[in-house]
């Protein structure tokens, strides 16, 4: 039984969802902006938050990050990096003409949705994405193309959307509700019986495995909490669903955000993390639930995820303290020489269409 707490919260059990917090395209993306203020200083511009938590931007800010969303806003010869969701190819040509030093952090599973986008394009082929309106995931991938790629957000959409009736090709978000997107897509295949489906689903893998966790952690407890930043998509998700299967969620941005009120006559409680929050504020909430009476913390059995993808060259291939000493050492323009070419060959490759090196080098994650 809980020790319990004056106002009559009394939480028994704390449930760890398995797998979840961060994926390999979040820590990816977070450790490019760290090299990147270690090797060339502050401040290192980002377009858009690098991934949408709060915690994590107001730390990378704490060290030099300035996060804009207007190219505009970065002077002549800065350093900028896109964030993990990616950007449309206007963005990645007004970088260039105005000449920054562009490092991509770009999850390369987006990256891999841009190139198929490209590659159909190509092929005569029409695009419906599935998504949400303004989530700049959406707004890179739509850009890929000046037109012939039509978004739809829900069921209703589908009726909607009037492509000129050629080859269609289908590609989606990759932080959907698996659900869904499923729903969506079988109402496209209705409409548009020939549409071209991707060969893998383009919801990524993080986001499968984090919603697969809380399908077996919600039914498991009395009231789910999702670690996670209101703007994070995946967050969201995992909360909604949470509560489709008929478990009360919420979200939180960090421990203060838990209200003891939720917990009121629920005794286990569910804890899990979107894919860009990271573990030291589930810590936090853990250390808060203690506070609330939790006596014992189990985790659940989940799949073990071990996909991991490489860091641009230039950023990647040296330690911290070699990039931090070459700085000191005055090597910079030494090493501007070099890397200008890198961070051109890495994003020349994207706008190109060529993902091979970054999405193939992904190890695949079991999800059986
Ligand atoms: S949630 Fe998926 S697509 Fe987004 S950064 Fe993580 S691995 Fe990449």
């Amino acid at each position: 039984m809980s020790a319990g707490t004056a106002d009559g919260v009394r939480v028994d059990e704390v449930l760890l969802a398995e797998p979840r917090g961060f994926c390999a395209g979040v820590d990816r993306a977070i450790e490019i902006v760290e090299r990147a203020l270690v090797r060339f200083g502050a401040p290192i511009y980002v377009r858009h938050e690098i991934v949408h938590n709060t915690f994590v931007v107001n730390d990378l800010k704490a060290k030099g990050a300035i996060f804009i969303e207007d190219l505009a806003e970065v002077p002549p010869g800065a350093t900028l990096v896109f964030s993990a969701h990616g950007v449309s190819k206007a963005v990645r040509s007004e970088a260039a003409r105005r000449g920054f030093q562009v490092f991509d952090a770009t999850c390369p599973l987006v990256t891999k949705v841009h190139v198929e986008v490209a590659k159909l394009s190509k092929e005569g082929y029409e695009f419906i994405m599935i998504g949400h309106k303004g989530h700049p995931e959406v707004e890179g991938t739509m850009g890929q193309l000046h037109e012939g790629i039509y978004l739809v957000e829900d069921v209703a959409d589908v009726a909607r959307v009037q492509p000129r009736g050629g080859r269609l090709a289908v590609v989606t978000q990759t932080t959907l509700s698996v659900d869904d997107a499923a729903e969506i897509l079988a109402a496209v295949k209705q409409r548009f019986p020939h549409v071209r489906e991707p060969k893998k689903q383009d919801i990524c893998y993080a986001t499968q495995n984090r919603q697969d966790a809380v399908k077996v952690l919600a039914p498991a407890v009395d009231v789910v909490v999702v670690v996670g930043s209101p703007t994070s998509s995946n967050s969201n998700r995992l909360r909604e669903l949470a509560e489709r299967l008929g478990t009360p969620a919420y979200m939180v941005d960090s421990a203060e955000d838990l209200d003891p009120a939720w917990l009121d006559g629920r005794r286990r409680v569910g804890l899990t993390a979107g894919a860009s929050a990271p573990d030291i504020l589930v810590q936090q909430v853990i250390a808060r639930l203690r506070e609330l009476g939790a006596l014992s913390l189990r985790k659940m059995d989940g799949v073990e995820e071990s996909v991991h993808f490489p860091l641009p060259r230039g950023l990647g291939d040296r330690s911290m303290a070699e990039l931090a000493a070459a700085r000191a050492a005055g090597h910079a323009a030494e090493l501007d020489e070099q890397d200008e070419g890198d961070a051109a060959a890495s994003a020349g490759a994207t706008a190109a269409g060529d993902s091979a090196a970054p999405a193939g080098s992904a190890r695949t994650v079991d999800r059986s």
